[in-house]
This record gives structure tokens, C-alpha cells and sequence, in this order.
């Protein structure tokens, strides 16, 4: 039986798995793709502390390095379920894995939205970004297009309009569904443009990457072609908590309800990162988590 068992080894999983190791217990990390998460798609971190520029992969090997190093256990499953029976929760895996363990950080992230369309994957980190924060910087006075209409979309168009020449909105519905203040900022600048009721189609591409999009207006069938150096999508995460909604409370977007202890209701389990509700879903707010969630844990486990 393992004292902590890490549901996710993306950043807030992996930390989490750190701060109990150096707590002298045992731990094992179940990640069902890859050690790293979200960040791993990121080919330049250049606002997590301690480097100036680093590639999400690298920061992810070297988070994985440092929990083995340490003496954590890994596994490579999906898992499917917690139960819990008290003082002891089994992990269970689609591999057909049942782990025993005596506290349980979640960690699973969200997943970004995507449009679908043929060859997005392959542009994520080559002219396709989920995140004006992280990525923004690099479209210093460039063009770039912002999908979606909601809130989020809006303040990383505001944030993209600070640094870029220009922000392109495109939004599918006829209007934008985030707020009228966030609207008439946005609008109010003079390198932001809107199309709305349009679809994209296609992207366009050359040999750096994404050059742009085909998109098509809905009512009318006019297709366009918008060059852009970057496309910033923003049209909802999907968060990959629901076979543990039984455990945790899960508020009406997905989210794992937690006050800043990240403690759940159910005893010896503990949420991490991303996956919960939270304003800000970032690096070093994944780690602050996992560090958090951690150290709550190890002192239940110390009580027992
Ligand atoms: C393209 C991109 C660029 C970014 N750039 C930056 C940046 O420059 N700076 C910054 O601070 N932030 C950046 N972010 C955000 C940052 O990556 C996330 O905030 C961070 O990774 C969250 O960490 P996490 O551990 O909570 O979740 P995640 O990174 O989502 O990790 C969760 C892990 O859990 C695994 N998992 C999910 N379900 C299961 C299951 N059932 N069983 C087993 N494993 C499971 C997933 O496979 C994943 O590996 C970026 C995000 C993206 C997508």
C-alpha cells in the first residue's frame, strides 16, 4: 500500500509527488499519456521562475527526473475510478490496475477545446496557442487571430492587443457572449478587428507553420482568407474529472470545488492544479497546488 497515491503526473501531480517523497512516504504517480501534462505541448516557458527559456518538454523531463530520484513509483495507465473504503482508497486503471493507497492527490488538468479541424494538433506550439499569459510575447507585433466570443476570449484578445500589431476576432455564434465592459474595452482599440457568425475552415500554412485561416461567414457562405502569425483559441477547457465525481465535489463547469488548502470532502483525498476551480491556471499556480495538497496529505497521513 502506498501512502499517496498522484492521479496525473502533469506539473501540480508531479510536485505534489515531491513534496510527500521528501516527507519521507511513499508515493506512486499514475499518468495515463505522458509525464508532463498541458506544458509538454509548449516549445518556450519563459514565465516559470528559475529559467530564462526552457522548452515545456524539458521542464517536464526534468520534473520527472527529480520525483525519481526521489523514489516515486510511475505508472503508465488511465485511470477509471477511485473507491474509497475509508482509510484505504484503490486506484483503479483501465489497464486493469487496482493500487492501494492511503491519501490521493487528483490531478488530471483540463484538456483545451480545439476546433477540430485537420492538422491543429501539429500547429500547437507552431502558430496555434491556448494561452496570451504564456505565449503572447512571442507575436510582438505581429497578427494574430483570437477564437471565440466568451470572457476568456475577450481579455486574451485585450491582453494580445497590448503587444501585437493586430487581434482578429473570430467567433462562430453572432454575437460575443462575454461581458459588454470586456467588449467595449476591446473594441474601443484601434489594432482589433471582429468577424463574427463565421466558421473557419481550413488553416493555411507555411514553412515556419500557421499562416493563417479560411473562414467562412455562416449566413452568406463568403469564405475569406485571414493571414495571422498566431491563432490563439479560447473557446473552453474541458476538465478531466468526471470518474471522480463521486469523491469530490464538482461545481457546474467540471471543476473540483477546494478552498486554497486543497482539501476535498472526502477524507485523504486532495485536489491539484488545474483541475480545480480557481482564477488563475497557470505553472506556477499547478505547482503551488501540488506542494499544498502535499503537505495537507502528509500531515493527515502523520495523524493516523
Ligand atoms: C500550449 C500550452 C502552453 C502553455 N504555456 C504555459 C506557460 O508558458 N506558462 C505557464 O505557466 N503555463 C502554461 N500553460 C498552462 C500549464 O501548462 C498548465 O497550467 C499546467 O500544465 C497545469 O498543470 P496540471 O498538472 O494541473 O495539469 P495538466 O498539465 O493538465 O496535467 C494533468 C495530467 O493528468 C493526466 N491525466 C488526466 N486524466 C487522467 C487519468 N484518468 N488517469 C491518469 N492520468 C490522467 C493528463 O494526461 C496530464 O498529463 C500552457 C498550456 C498549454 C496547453
Amino acid at each position: 500500500m502506498y501512502d499517496m497515491i498522484v492521479v496525473g503526473g502533469g506539473p501540480a501531480g508531479m510536485t505534489a509527488a515531491l513534496y510527500a517523497l521528501r516527507n519521507g512516504k511513499t508515493v506512486l504517480v499514475i499518468e495515463k499519456t505522458g509525464f508532463g501534462g498541458q506544458i509538454t505541448h509548449s516549445p518556450k516557458v519563459e514565465n516559470f521562475p528559475g529559467s530564462l527559456s526552457i522548452s515545456g518538454n524539458e521542464l517536464a523531463d526534468k520534473m520527472l527526473e527529480q520525483i525519481l530520484a526521489q523514489g516515486a513509483e510511475i505508472e503508465i495507465e488511465k485511470v477509471t475510478a477511485v473507491r474509497d473504503e475509508g482509510k484505504v482508497k484503490i486506484v483503479e486503471t483501465e489497464e486493469g490496475g487496482a493500487y492501494e493507497g492511503r491519501t490521493v492527490v487528483l490531478a488530471a488538468g483540463v484538456k483545451h477545446r480545439m476546433l477540430g479541424l485537420e492538422g491543429e494538433y501539429e500547429l500547437v506550439g507552431e502558430g496555434i496557442s491556448f494561452c496570451a499569459v504564456c505565449d503572447g510575447d512571442f507575436y510582438s507585433g505581429q497578427t494574430v487571430c483570437v477564437v471565440g466570443g466568451g470572457n476568456s476570449a475577450l481579455q486574451e484578445a485585450i491582453l494580445l492587443a497590448e503587444k501585437c500589431e493586430k487581434v482578429v476576432m473570430l467567433q462562430d455564434l453572432p454575437f460575443y457572449t462575454g461581458e459588454q465592459r470586456l467588449q467595449d474595452v476591446l473594441f474601443a482599440k484601434e489594432n482589433v478587428k471582429g468577424f463574427t457568425n463565421v466558421k473557419i475552415n481550413r488553416f493555411l500554412r507555411n514553412e515556419n507553420g500557421l499562416a493563417g485561416v479560411e473562414i467562412e461567414d455562416r449566413t452568406s457562405g463568403e469564405k475569406r482568407e485571414i493571414a495571422c502569425d498566431g491563432l490563439f483559441e479560447a473557446i473552453g477547457l474541458i476538465p478531466e474529472n468526471e470518474p471522480f465525481a463521486r469523491l469530490a465535489a464538482l461545481n457546474s463547469y467540471g471543476y473540483f470545488d477546494s478552498d486554497e488548502r486543497c482539501l476535498t470532502g472526502t477524507e485523504g483525498v486532495y485536489v491539484a492544479g488545474d483541475c480545480r476551480s480557481k482564477g488563475v491556471r497557470q505553472l506556477t499556480t499547478a505547482v503551488a497546488d501540488g506542494a499544498t495538497a502535499a503537505l495537507a496529505a502528509c500531515r493527515y497521513l502523520n495523524e493516523q
